[in-house]
């Protein structure tokens, strides 16, 4: 059909859990190994086509920082989707994630598909966080939970097309 969904999708999560690394995964097909910080935010555009519809996502990556905290709610109020990132090797972003969920489930969209992803999946041998314990968390809290790999692309497009998959339908 001629279905089209525009959706506004945020990206979340501690500084450094791979956020900017993943949506340039998604959108051009590459990774660095020094991704530069973000300042602020980043604004980029990826189209996606399933069987029953084109969604064009209008994604923000954001900074992560403390200190653009107070600005995190003009990229997420409004929008459609949001993956919170954190890094497997750190119990720290798996916290800072956590701390992400409950932001978003008391001030977002309350129809918002939300995914955590559990980026760096391919530094298996200095994983903190075990997946049966971000497994759990997600499924108590209602989040689709996958893990990625924006260095080696494992997970990363199936990730962005299972979020369209389950954006609601007009
Ligand atoms: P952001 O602050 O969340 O946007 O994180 P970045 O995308 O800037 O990534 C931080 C650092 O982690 C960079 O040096 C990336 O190259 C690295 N990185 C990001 N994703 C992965 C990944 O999946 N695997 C590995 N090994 N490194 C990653
Ligand atoms: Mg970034």
């Amino acid at each position: 059909s001629n279905n089209v969904i525009n959706a506004k999708l945020v990206l979340l999560g501690d500084m450094g859990a791979g956020k900017s690394s993943l949506v340039l995964r998604f959108v051009k097909g590459q990774f660095l190994e020094f991704q530069e910080s973000t300042i602020g935010a980043a604004f980029f555009s990826q189209t996606l086509a399933l069987n029953d519809a084109t969604v064009k996502f209008e994604i923000w990556d954001t900074a992560g920082q403390e200190r653009y905290h107070s600005l995190a709610p003009m990229y997420y109020r409004g929008a459609a989707a949001a993956v919170i990132v954190y890094d497997i090797t750190s119990n720290d972003s798996f916290e800072r994630a956590k701390k992400w969920v409950v932001e978003l489930q008391k001030q977002g969209n309350p129809n918002m598909v939300m995914a955590l992803a559990g980026n760096k999946a391919d530094l298996e041998d200095k994983r903190k966080v075990s997946a049966d314990d971000a497994r759990a968390y997600a499924e108590e809290n209602g989040l689709y939970f996958i893990e990625t790999s924006a260095k080696t692309a494992i997970n990363v497009n199936d990730m962005f097309y299972e979020i369209g998959r389950r954006l609601p339908r007009a």
